[in-house]
């Protein structure tokens, strides 16, 4: 028996709602709360028309800026936990109502400000790009500084558990417990070889996916982060299920988690696959300033440049009819076992059109959504439950891949798989 609070009802919490709903020995109630009701209403309609489910769902509306709001909700509603699927700008008011109220809190990514000229939050950040070496706008500083006080609360905070960050984390955690003695390299890969057939869309939300692309790239090598202009790094790798694709290195957060907690890993790179269409159109869109966060006036209106490119672009929740092919997500491991020189690729391969049949989503909200559930059943069934905030690699990681074999997001294990230069 427990209660879940849901917040966002967007492509990942679409999906994450609907495989609680296939969970419902565990996830027996559920609200789903959000900006625009209408989506949660639709979505609880959807799930209790289809009779497969006993989950009970109710709805709500809450704006999750706004921590009075948060809290009146979280205090009527009595959640066990509160799953955030809203966008990252409101990790740290749903930490803050969740810390208040004595709630478990999980997400699917780090910390970002909606506004990146706040001088505030700005001074900080300047300080970060030169103590630590790479200038993302996201970072896990904001929500590592609430361990201390979820541990007094005896709460748990699971940041990050979509796939990338998330799975690729439990991926580590499971090469490091069972087939390593030492880990000297990791490299994420990110492959979607999914075809929308627009010669322009993001696959999750567009500003927070077209931030983090057109950041600059950065590694970690000896402890260190080294930076290099974005797209810089470019390779070619043959992905089974998709075949020979592109792929750049980029700056990702699970880099970071991964870096603190497995220190010893001498290089951990991120690389995702993007086609030369999509490289031309960001390139374009960024040069002419519509990936600008700052707000300008047009036509005597303040409009912020990169919030009015997504009013134009495709929602990507509505993505699914139309995407064909595969994802393959994974990681590249090498290292040493019983004084052995060793090496594996553990990845996952996902077909668009299998997700839609099942869930009426595109692939990369269905690989978001399941390990959004995953984290969180694990939270309520206390699995991995332990007062503070952890990134998914800090926690045993055999249930966690169980329930993907259980749930959709069956991974192998390949040995010898050709490297990355
Ligand atoms: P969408 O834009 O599709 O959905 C976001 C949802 O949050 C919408 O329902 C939106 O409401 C709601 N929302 C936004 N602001 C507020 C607010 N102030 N108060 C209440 N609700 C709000 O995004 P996605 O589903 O694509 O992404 C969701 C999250 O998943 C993001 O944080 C994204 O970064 C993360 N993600 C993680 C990945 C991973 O592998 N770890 C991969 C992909 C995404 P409305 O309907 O009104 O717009």
């Amino acid at each position: 028996m427990s209660r879940l609070l849901v917040i966002g009802c967007g492509g990942v919490a679409q999906v994450a709602i609907q495989k609680c709903a296939q969970n419902d020995k565990i996830f027996t109630e559920l609200c789903i709360a959000s900006r625009t009701v209408s989506k949660c209403e639709e979505l609880k309609k959807k799930i209790e028309s289809s009779g497969k489910s006993s989950t009970r769902i109710t709805t709500a509306k809450v704006d999750a800026d706004n921590y009075g709001e948060l809290k009146e909700l979280i205090d009527s509603y009595k959640p066990d936990a509160v799953l955030n699927v809203a966008l990252p700008y409101q990790d740290l008011t749903i930490m803050d109502a969740c810390l208040e109220c004595g709630v478990d809190y999980i997400d699917t990514a780090n910390y970002e400000p909606e506004d990146t000229d706040d001088p505030k939050w700005r001074s900080i950040y300047e300080k970060r790009c030169k103590d630590l070496g790479f200038s993302a706008y996201f970072d896990y500083s904001w929500q590592w500084a609430y361990k201390e006080k979820f541990e007094k609360k005896g709460i748990t905070g699971l940041l990050g558990t979509g796939f990338d960050p998330g799975v690729t984390s439990v991926f580590c955690a499971y090469a490091k417990k069972h087939y390593f003695d030492e880990i000297k390299t990791i490299d994420i890969l990110d492959c979607n070889g999914g075809d929308h057939g627009y010669p322009f869309a993001t696959n999750f939300n567009p500003e927070i996916n077209l931030r983090e692309v057109s950041a600059p790239g950065s590694y970690m090598e000896n402890g260190k982060w080294i930076e290099v202009p974005a797209m810089s790094i470019k390779r070619e790798y043959d992905f089974d299920g998709v075949g020979m694709k592109d792929m750049y290195l980029l700056h990702h957060e699970e880099i970071e988690a991964l870096g603190k907690n497995m220190p010893e890993v001498k290089r951990i790179r991120f690389f995702m696959t993007f086609g030369q269409s999509y490289l031309t159109h960001m390139k374009c869109l960024e040069n002419v300033g519509m990936l600008s966060t700052a707000p300008v006036i047009h036509n005597g209106v303040e409009i912020v440049p990169i919030q009015f490119l997504k009013t134009l672009l495709p929602d990507p929740a509505s993505l699914g009819p139309r995407t064909v092919g595969k994802t393959n997500i994974g990681c590249i491991f090498t290292g040493i076992k019983d004084g052995k020189e060793r090496s594996i690729y553990i990845y996952n391969i996902c077909d668009h059109q299998e997700c839609y049949k099942e869930l009426g989503s595109q692939a990369i909200s269905y690989t978001t959504g399941v390990p959004a559930m995953i984290g969180t059943a694990l939270v309520i069934n206390k699995k991995w439950s332990k007062p503070g905030v952890f990134t998914t690699d800090e926690f045993d990681p055999d249930p966690y891949m169980d329930m993907l074999n259980e749930y959709g997001l069956p991974w192998v294990v390949k040995e010898n798989p050709v490297l990355i230069p």
